[in-house]
């Protein structure tokens, strides 16, 4: 057990016979027979899935399996997904409460040669054992894998409250006898209430109770064979599945945060800003095939705060592994997989982060909250380590190394990112208004007006320019930078260096940022900013000696900070319909019927991503894009609110009247 929720249990296995067995649920994950051929008989051929596939169009395909285990049947599925259709695209979500360390999924899915290929990918992108929905891609079988790590009703609301509908269901918990959670009643209600027209099921049990608890929800249930020495199993399928939330409980319920509509496929879209959020946004629209204009004011691509050439990444962590950290880590990851997957290795220097803490207990409160598991130690080590052998001068500090962080050349990397068939990038394109018609938004550049489905407004603390009113807090925070050359007899630190500024060593200097500033709007060199800079260099370095004039000025940017350090990415509320339709929110009486958001209607922001802006920008991007796509969000519904647009108006309409801000 770990002792925080948002960190999950590992399966805890034993190996039969090369076979891996739960102790927890005294059962086994898969055939003793032939895992790979009961995959197929009970859950392909139990859901009739290639005849079904077969005959169906070009539509896509959701299937949702209970119980991810070794991802056995995920894969087998996938494999076979690949010769039909096309067209179309497998989503496949899977839930797992304890999933498997690693190396024991590793150990488990070497078993089958003919999964090799999938494996692979399976295996480089698995995730942390960390609460919350990761997304893999399989592209070359058109196909995505949503894990959901978290308890199966849980994930079940979350799939409901996003209106998600199914396909066919796999239902493969451990036995109903040895795990009951997964086969109870209130199950087989969401079960239904996420069923599209005619969706099938199969499960490997025979249960009585299994049986009617669907019956009863609307199934129609058979009996067939079952696998190996298996007596027999359960298929069937729904007609016409009833469609509410009514089961899903008032607490998860948040309508003030519901998902807008989303935007047809063949859309306009105007994102505004080429910086990091611009630029991620953009891309993954245009990867999802819409047409992308980006409008930059300035005559160059990322201009503003991300015209750096050495933004450093990291996740930001607190000892007590809060929410945030949570959703800083799920960023962090996504990050490495894009870059990865993007082939972005030579915008990118992975040489290491060392983030260094004052506080003497910081690592033994969070690495207690981590567990005993080693999936993270590819992520965050901590620091010294045993073999810290290179590193001689802040070995009297404690931290954390993150090892696969560094910097980025931002600048040629957004303007790498927005190299793409579908995206258009206007320069010298300053958006002076923004005004809603029937059909879209009406763009007012350069004294011209365009027409756009949809705007996405990216351009930092520019945004309050253009937005329709709305109270989204934030600050303009100076940065300023400077570069040092190495000493000869200085040794040179082989990671990037993090107290209250960053230090990275490159080939002959030190390049050190960058001051936070809330109330210099100073745009040229700042005398005192400089000082300050080299006197944290001095702290960080110990007993260094470095003096100002040693160093040269760098560059100064402006940074838009929100109140919470988070950035706000979503849909628009209506200022006033909010205030209005919440006003009651401080009572606190969760019994009352709220109604749902009002939204500016094709209008998102993706802003405010502050000093973190690298970390954060991926996910915020794939979060901009399923607001509009309408498929199923590839972050939990915690990390969604967390950067939700609406959070402050909300926080505020909970404090009683005469202390709120707006
Ligand atoms: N389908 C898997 C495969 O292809 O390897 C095998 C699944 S195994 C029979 C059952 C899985 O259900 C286990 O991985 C177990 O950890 C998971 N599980 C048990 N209780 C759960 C719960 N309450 N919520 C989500 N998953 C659960």
């Amino acid at each position: 057990m770990t002792i925080n929720s948002k960190i999950m249990s590992h399966a805890d296995i034993e190996w039969q016979d090369g076979l891996p067995y739960s102790k927890q649920f005294q059962d086994i994950y898969f055939s003793r027979q032939d895992g790979l051929e009961e995959t197929h008989y009970t859950f392909i051929e139990g859901n009739h899935l290639k005849e079904r596939w077969s005959l169906s169009n070009s539509s896509d395909f959701r299937i949702l399996e209970v119980g991810f285990g070794t991802g056995l049947n995920c894969l087998s599925t996938i494999d076979h997904w690949q010769s039909f259709n096309k067209d179309s695209w497998l989503h496949y979500h899977s839930i797992e409460k304890f999933p498997l360390k690693r190396d024991d999924l590793l150990r488990a899915l070497s078993f089958w040669p003919s999964l090799k290929n999938l494996m692979e990918t399976l295996i480089s992108q698995y995730p942390m054992p960390l609460y919350g929905v990761t997304e893999i891609i399989f592209p070359d079988h058109r196909a995505t894998l949503y894990l959901h790590f978290m308890d199966v009703i849980e994930a079940c609301d979350h799939l409901i409250l996003e209106n998600q509908q199914f396909n066919s269901f796999y239902l493969d918990g451990f036995a109903p006898s040895k795990n009951p959670d997964t086969w109870s009643e209130v199950l087989f209600k969401k079960i239904a209430q996420l069923s599209a027209t005619d969706a099938h099921f199969a499960t490997f049990s025979a249960a009585g109770y299994v049986r009617r608890g669907l019956q009863k929800y609307g199934f129609k249930v058979n009996k067939r064979s079952g696998f190996g020495t298996k007596r027999e199993m359960l298929i069937g399928s729904i007609k016409t599945p009833k469609v509410d939330c009514e089961s899903v409980s008032m607490n998860t319920t948040k309508p003030w945060f519901q998902r807008p509509e989303s935007i047809a496929e063949e859309a306009r879209i105007a994102v505004i800003g080429s910086g990091i959020a611009g630029a991620t946004t953009a891309l993954m629209l245009a990867n999802d095939g819409y047409q992308v204009e980006v409008f930059e004011s300035k005559n160059e691509i990322a201009a503003g705060g991300s015209g750096s050439a050495s933004g450093i990444f990291y996740p930001f962590l607190t000892k007590d592994f809060n929410d945030q950290s949570l959703l800083f880590f799920h960023a962090y990851q996504k990050l490495i997989h894009w870059l990865d997957r993007l082939e972005l290795a030579e915008y990118t220097k992975n040489i290491g982060v060392l983030k260094l803490h004052k506080d003497a207990q910081f690592n033994t409160q969070l690495f207690n909250q981590l567990g005993d598991s080693n999936d993270f130690d590819s992520w965050l080590r901590q620091w010294p380590e045993a073999s810290s052998s290179g590193l001689t001068y802040p070995l009297l500090k404690q931290g954390i190394l993150f090892p696969r962080s560094g910097y980025v050349d931002l600048k040629r990397l957004c303007e790498k990112l927005l190299d793409h068939p579908k995206i258009e990038v206007r320069l010298n394109s300053r958006v002076e208004r923004l005004d809603d018609f029937s059909h879209g938004w009406k763009l007012e550049v350069n004294n011209d007006v365009e027409n756009f489905d949809a705007v996405v407004i990216c351009n930092a603390y520019s945004a309050h320019e253009l937005l329709p009113k709305s109270f989204l807090p934030g600050n303009k925070v100076r940065g300023q930078t400077a570069k040092l050359s190495i000493p000869k007899d200085f040794p040179k630190p082989p990671y990037i260096l993090c107290e209250s500024n960053y230090c990275i060593p490159m080939e002959d200097s030190l390049y050190v940022g960058a001051t936070f500033e809330l109330n210099n709007h100073n745009e040229n060199f700042d005398a005192k900013s400089h000082q300050e800079l080299v006197e944290n260099l001095n702290v960080l370095f110990e007993d260094a000696t470095f003096s100002v004039e040693q160093a040269e000025p760098g560059r100064v940017g402006f940074r838009h900070c929100s109140v919470d350090r988070l950035p706000y990415v979503g849909p628009l509320p209506k200022f006033e319909q909010t205030l209005l339709d919440y006003q009651h929110l401080w009572k606190g009486n969760q019994r009352v019927k709220h109604p749902s958001a009002q939204y500016w209607p094709a209008l998102y922001v993706n802003i405010a991503h502050g000093a973190r802006g690298i970390t954060t920008s991926f996910l915020a991007a794939e979060l901009v894009l399923n607001y509009i796509n309408g498929d199923s969000f590839a972050v939990s519904p915690s990390i969604r609110e967390q950067l939700h647009p609406s959070r402050p108006l909300i926080r505020e309409l909970r404090k009683p009247k005469n202390q709120r801000l707006p």
